[in-house]
């Protein structure tokens, strides 16, 4: 060893040393998927808690994560063992009379792949800090400090500085849980776009073009540059996994990790969702991680964190991740286009969207709801978010003749509401008062704490835009239930509210075998219910609960093609000006249909 790396070597043990609390994570048999984890804590305190969060940031959902924990231990400074007491789930008070600073040592099992909360195989680990690092809530915002050992041909990647080849320190135990380690082998690509650093990080085989992937994401995240003018980060980390069947992406402060079945990168469809996906979750770099609402502000990991604004934390940012692409070229105008239909499309189909409002829904978010009911009785802040966030941006372009739109009202939550400084529902109306010299209060008692009625017909005119069926669309027949092969047989999934066969009284898991007394299967029931139309009455012949049954349906009726958007034939120059202040690109007119 040299003089100048023992001298860093040196630097780099004091460093990790000086920490206040001190993880080391042991991954030398991950083939059994599990992990010894040793928290070091200062002592000073003849009693300690320390307790495993119940969620994780960005899944709003309790997921017990102390259900993978064994073999709990306590020593102190000098090898005592020190007793201690298992208190509820996931709490454990331990005893330390001697005052000592001492390690809590136990076994968690990661073998969960799609909860993104720690996943541990012979070819790498995905580890999220609240599916495996315990923490003294006294010393929750003390500074940390992680180390690895790993297989000797692993390399080791986080949103955190890193201190060494497996070794990362962060602020305090929120930056930690912010700031998963992807540790393993590997597909790396690095690059720099102004004064930020970016790796995109890839564990698994697929059909991707990793260059690609890197070249794309990096005109995506200069586009991010429209809307909020400034960065919360220096190093950001795309974590990618190609696997089988998980599919999902979590949002961390200064990175993300996005997983896909490993042949979904291609062809263009599949790739510009994946796409979407990346523009999503760094959009949520801003919103959710810089700036967030009252409620999560500070997260509570043992338990629900509500708010009634998570609809802006999901919904604007699926509003901003299609306008990213657009604006850094990496999605078509028709593929913008065709993204907005679909999405009023079911925005329209819903029946949920009568019953609840975005700010319900987001209240209700930790709530798991059977998908038949919540279809039907509720909207999700997602997709109702994208709404609200659409509705509210071309009211205040409306309202300021165009000078600043919802965009700027993300700049200024950015410049005015950067955490700890949380923001509520009257901080986002009064900066739109201040952006636009209207009040706000009226919309938002109609369109937030209320179900959103939004006239499309209107709110696309005003951009030169419109939303109508193709001219070839026809009428046909429409039952209101969705089915799904299953046994051979069409197997009810979903029956919409007040449709023909809510009125018929068919329920979700009916599987129906015949129409009129002659046999239907999955592939021959589109052809046979061509052969009716509207009002006409159909016997359908299935089984409920093993029990053959009868329900006679009166046929409703449905147009055979999707939908679309697209430019009014001849837009006025006060609409170019709107689509232009909106989305920052020029209206491309379309050929005819
Ligand atoms: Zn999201």
């Amino acid at each position: 060893m040299n003089k100048i790396i023992a001298l860093s070597a040196l630097l780099l043990s004091s460093n990790s040393a000086l920490a206040t609390v001190k993880y080391h994570i042991d991954l030398s048999t991950p083939q059994h998927h599990t992990a010894t984890v040793s928290m070091t804590l200062p002592g000073g305190s003849s009693e300690s808690d320390v307790l495993m969060p119940a969620w994780r940031t960005g899944k709003y959902k309790i997921l017990d994560l102390a259900n993978g924990v064994r073999q709990f231990s306590v020593i102190n400074a000098t090898g005592k063992s020190l007793s201690w007491q298992h208190n509820d789930k996931a709490s454990w008070t331990i005893s330390n009379p001697s005052l000592q600073p001492f390690t809590v040592t136990y076994k968690v099992y990661a073998n969960d792949l799609g909860t993104r909360t720690r996943h541990i195989d012979d070819s790498h680990a995905f580890l999220d800090a609240t599916g495996l690092f315990m923490y003294d809530p006294k010393h929750q915002q003390d500074d940390v400090a992680v180390t690895l050992n790993v297989p000797k041909e692993w390399r080791s990647y986080a949103g955190m500085e890193r201190k060494g080849p497996h070794k990362f320190v962060a602020d305090n135990y929120d930056v930690l849980v912010d700031s998963p380690i992807e540790t393993g082998i590997n597909q790396v690509l690095e690059f720099s776009q102004g004064e930020q650093d970016y790796q995109l990080v890839i564990w698994g085989e697929g059909n991707y073009d990793a260059k690609q992937m890197a070249d794309d994401l990096q005109k995506m995240v200069s586009a991010s540059q429209n809307i909020w003018q400034g960065y919360p980060f220096e190093k950001y980390v795309f974590m990618v996994h190609a696997t089988t069947a998980s599919r999902g992406a979590t949002e961390h402060i200064n990175s993300t990790i996005i997983q896909r079945k490993r042949f979904t990168f291609a062809p263009r469809k599949e790739y510009l969702s994946f796409l979407k996906t990346a523009a999503h979750e760094f959009v949520h770099t801003w919103n959710v991680k810089a700036y967030r609402p009252e409620g999560v502000a500070q997260y509570d990991y043992q338990q629900e964190n509500y708010t009634d604004l998570l609809w802006i934390s999901e919904g604007s940012t699926s509003y901003f991740q299609s306008q990213l692409l657009l604006q850094a070229g990496l999605m078509t105008q028709k593929e913008f286009f065709e993204d907005l239909a679909k999405r009023i499309d079911s925005h329209q189909k819903k029946p949920g969207k009568k019953v609840q409002s975005v700010a319900q829904s987001s209240h209700e978010s930790w709530i798991a709801m059977p998908g038949d009911f919540a279809n039907n009785n509720s909207v999700n802040i997602y997709s109702e978010g994208f709404m609200a966030s659409f509705a509210l941006d071309f009211k205040m372009l409306a309202d300021s003749n165009l000078k600043a739109g919802y965009s700027e009202l993300h700049r200024q939550l950015f410049k005015q509401h950067r955490l700890p400084k949380p923001f509520n529902a009257q901080d986002v109306q009064d900066i739109a008062q201040s952006l636009t010299g209207k009040s706000y209060q009226q919309w938002w008692a109609s369109n937030v704490e209320s179900p959103i009625a939004i006239d499309f017909d209107q709110l696309l005119a005003k951009a030169g835009l419109k939303f109508s069926y193709p001219k070839k669309a026809k009428q046909i027949a429409a039952t209101g239930f969705s089915s799904k092969a299953k046994d051979g047989l069409v197997n009810l999934t979903r029956v919409l509210a007040n449709s023909a066969a809510w009125n018929a009284g068919l329920n979700v898991g009916d599987q129906i075998v015949a129409i009129n007394g002659l046999k239907v299967t999955p592939s021959t029931l589109k052809v046979r219910l061509a052969q009716y139309s509207e009002g006409d009455s159909i016997v359908l012949s299935l089984f409920r609960r093993d029990r053959l049954v009868e329900k006679t349906l009166v046929l409703s009726q449905e147009k055979d093609k999707k939908p679309l958007v697209s430019a009014v034939d001849k837009p006025t120059k006060a609409q170019l000006a709107f689509f232009k202040a909106w989305l920052g690109v020029d209206l491309a007119l379309a050929k005819k249909e």
